[in-house]
């Protein structure tokens, strides 16, 4: 399959999966990923009207991104992988979105660089629903007390929560959890579901899914 025909499928798949738990294709976002895939393989999928694209490395998005954002107005970059605080200079300056906020002081550095370059950015917390040590996320028993923070003393606009569920596990029960804590937070997005379980990330609730593999190929 050409890579516009993977891209219609995924989304059709998602409208499907949206359709069937009784919401509206539109409420779902997709976030293509385009990690590892230079310029060349990235360009034919805005070409077929993608918009929001992922990427899980802040220099590896700096070599490609400025002119593919350049060329085509309205490219909203989102970044999902972990962040280090020397880097989220150039992160508030190329990104839209953060979908990693897991620490006090990453949140804190984004809020500074924020008002420092008078950039509006939205935030998403990422929780570590599985508790897996290797893996970035805040636990789940603090996600509320960490969004309040982010939201009420250090002013970052989270508007959601995202999280990446233990590989081996039914991701089920981990986008339940998440759901429901975003719902004690108060939030309304939720960034849940890869290629391997977005249909299943829409049926729990996702707001936004994040899809790679899918749509560029085998990375
Ligand atoms: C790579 C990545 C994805 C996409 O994974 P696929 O399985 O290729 O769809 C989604 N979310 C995060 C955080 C990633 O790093």
């Amino acid at each position: 399959m050409e890579i516009e025909a993977r891209l219609e499928d995924v989304r059709q798949r998602i409208a499907r999966a949206a359709e069937k738990s009784g919401r509206r294709p539109g409420d779902v976002a997709l976030v293509a990923v385009s990690k590892t895939f230079d310029a060349e393989a990235i360009q034919p999928v805005i070409d077929a009207g993608q918009r929001v694209f992922g990427e899980n490395r802040v220099q590896e998005a700096q070599g490609k991104w400025p002119a593919l954002k350049e060329k085509t107005p309205g490219i909203e970059l989102h970044l999902i992988g972990p962040l280090q605080s020397n880097k989220a200079a150039d992160a508030v300056a190329l990104f839209d979105v953060v979908q990693s906020v897991d620490r006090e002081k990453i949140a804190r550095v984004l809020a500074e660089e924020c008002e420092k370059q008078a950039r509006s950015l939205r935030f998403y917390v990422q929780v570590n629903t599985g508790l897996e040590p290797q893996k970035a996320g805040i636990d789940p028993r603090e996600t509320l007390a960490f969004v309040t923070l982010c939201r009420d003393e250090l002013k970052l606009p989270i508007e959601g929560l995202m999280c990446i569920p233990p590989a081996e596990e039914n991701p089920g029960p981990h986008f339940a959890l998440l759901a429901k804590l975003a719902r004690e937070c108060g939030l309304k997005k939720l960034s849940m579901g890869m290629s391997g379980d977005f249909e299943t990330a829409v049926e729990f609730g996702a707001t936004s899914v994040r899809v790679g593999s899918a749509i560029f190929g085998a990375r």
